[in-house]
């Protein structure tokens, strides 16, 4: 028993690495799972042509690594007392890089990039819609990494052959962080991660010969898929040797952060986009369509399944209004505006900046202002962009219920812009449900901690280290049922108006 306590207390850290769409992350967990030092960065977005969306391999690796080591710096932890290392990570954004030295070939396509868009035309054309969301539990869309990666290996010179001999490798951002953290000697993802790119069976586990071949992608370049807590190799550390022990997709990772690990458990996290997934237990749902059944995670060769509504812009949009229309000079001055906009003006932003997303899934919308009169100012602009994130949320949650015929009471939510109280009221009034927000906004980080925990035997699953209810910050709905339908009547009918405006593309 003492020996069985000193070693607990001296393995008594987990690092959870979040690599998001826009920053890198690192948190130190404590036993208590309480975070005790993190370490946050920004890295620069890329995008070299309208609908394009890059990030630099390197500037990825690079600021992760950065961030893990302040944050264990500020921690002041010795690197033995670190018992693992957990990963989450942005999604189907795509990687592809030289085995041999661990150049990549090009910048990584990020997850919104719609380069793709004529590509997933043809596969809709030859029929293999059917297929694809039998096998893959997916639409067929830009979003996802299948299209992406023939994209790269058809767009660089000598790639796919040099794939084929095994020289190139393809990666989701775990996969590359992974290979970069163990000094290139393991090349693998997690079921959830697998699950986003396309060319995952999600019931049989495995690579989809057929969905290979007719993208045209090697088998040799991909990943070894592996449950989502269990080994990932080592991190080599000042002496140390710390085990990698958790990976999984950031969404996926929020949802096992919340607590969410029982059948109709649901939360929604306001990022870069916008994901409400709900736990749908040991089984893929098949309805409704127009959601995505997806992996959460597997366990001990147990997979659980989760059914996804992605919005593609959500706090993205407030990005746009600080860095491309420069309106507010940091994303939380948005909520001191819209509280000022008033309520006379009612202006709609659809920021369907890269097409629509779930329920829609319009490669083809673009992004629209509706609404405007002489009255119209700033703040109108910045209240009913930050609405657009909690009317794109009602669209999911509508197609969510009304294809499984679960009925939320309550949403949990988390997310860099669930800080938001003018939104997470909104959020409340508009779709006349209670908001529960945790104190901890980090889930993401939390969910991959705790993966990497339960790896570990720090965390076993019936004792999780969840946020107290009690402070929990929760938006009950003030709204009437009156006004709330006749806003999100207009919302819808904005939406419509922005469907299909790049006619001339397809
Ligand atoms: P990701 O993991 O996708 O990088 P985060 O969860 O870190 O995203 O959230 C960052 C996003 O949230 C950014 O797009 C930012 O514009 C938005 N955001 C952050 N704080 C606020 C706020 N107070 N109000 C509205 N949006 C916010």
């Amino acid at each position: 028993m003492g020996v069985h306590v000193s070693l607990r207390e001296s393995l008594s850290f987990v690092v959870a690495l979040d690599q998001g769409t826009t920053s890198s992350r690192a948190v130190v967990f404590d036993a208590h799972c309480r975070p005790v030092a993190a370490s946050q960065r920004e890295f620069q977005q890329h995008y070299p042509r309208p609908g394009w969306v890059e990030h630099d391999p390197l500037e990825l690796w690079h600021s992760q690594q950065a961030v893990l080591a302040a944050a264990l710096r500020k921690a002041g932890i010795e690197p033995r007392r670190l018992a693992a290392i957990g990963i989450a990570n942005q999604r189907e954004t795509t990687l592809v890089w030289e085995r041999r030295t661990g150049r990549p070939i090009a910048r990584a396509i990020v997850w919104q990039d719609r380069r793709t868009a004529p590509i997933c035309d043809r596969l809709r054309a030859d029929g293999l819609a059917g297929a694809i969301r039998r096998r893959t539990g997916l639409v067929i869309d830009p979003y996802f990494s299948g299209t992406k990666l023939k994209w790269l290996l058809d767009h660089t010179p000598g790639a796919r052959a040099r794939a084929r001999r095994g020289e190139l490798l393809f990666g989701t951002v775990d996969t590359w962080l992974i290979w970069q953290l163990t000094g290139g000697v393991v090349h693998a993802t997690d079921a959830s991660n697998a699950a986003r790119t396309m060319l995952f069976d999600i019931r049989r586990q495995c690579w989809d010969r057929e969905l290979l071949a007719a993208l045209d992608i090697p088998p040799a370049m991909l990943p070894e898929v592996r449950d989502s807590a269990g080994q990932f190799g080592h991190w080599q550390w000042r002496g140390a040797r710390i085990p990698i022990m958790g990976v999984a997709g950031d969404q996926q990772a929020a949802l096992f952060g919340q607590g969410c690990t029982a059948p109709g458990m649901a939360k929604n996290t306001y990022g870069t986009g916008c994901f409400l997934l709900l736990n749908t237990g040991n089984r893929p749902s098949a309805k409704p369509a127009n959601l995505l059944a997806t992996v959460a995670w597997r366990l001990g060769g147990n997979v659980t399944y989760a059914l996804e509504g992605s919005v593609l812009v959500a706090g993205a949009a407030v990005q746009w209004l600080r860095d491309g229309l420069r309106i507010i000079a940091a994303a939380p001055e948005s909520e001191r505006l819209a509280r000022q906009a008033g309520a006379a003006e009612e202006v709609y932003v659809v920021p369907a900046f890269a097409g629509l997303g779930a329920p829609y899934w319009d490669m083809y919308a673009r992004g629209a202002i509706f609404g405007l009169t002489r009255g119209a100012d700033r703040a109108q602009i910045v209240k009913a962009t930050l609405e657009s994130l909690a009317f794109q949320t009602r669209d999911v949650l509508e197609a969510m219920q009304s294809g499984t015929g679960v009925r939320l009471r309550r949403l949990r939510v988390d997310g860099g812009a669930a800080a938001n109280d003018f939104l997470m009221q909104f959020q409340a009034d508009i779709l006349g449900v209670r908001v529960e927000r945790p104190p901890l906004l980090e889930t993401t980080a939390l969910g991959a901690a705790r993966l990497a925990g339960l790896a570990v035997g720090m965390w076993p699953l019936k004792s999780p280290c969840t946020v107290p209810a009690g402070r929990m910050r929760v938006f009950t709905p003030r709204a009437s049922v009156r006004w709330r339908e006749r806003r999100y009547a207009r919302w819808r009918d904005a939406v419509a108006r922005t469907r299909g405006w790049l006619v001339d593309e397809r």
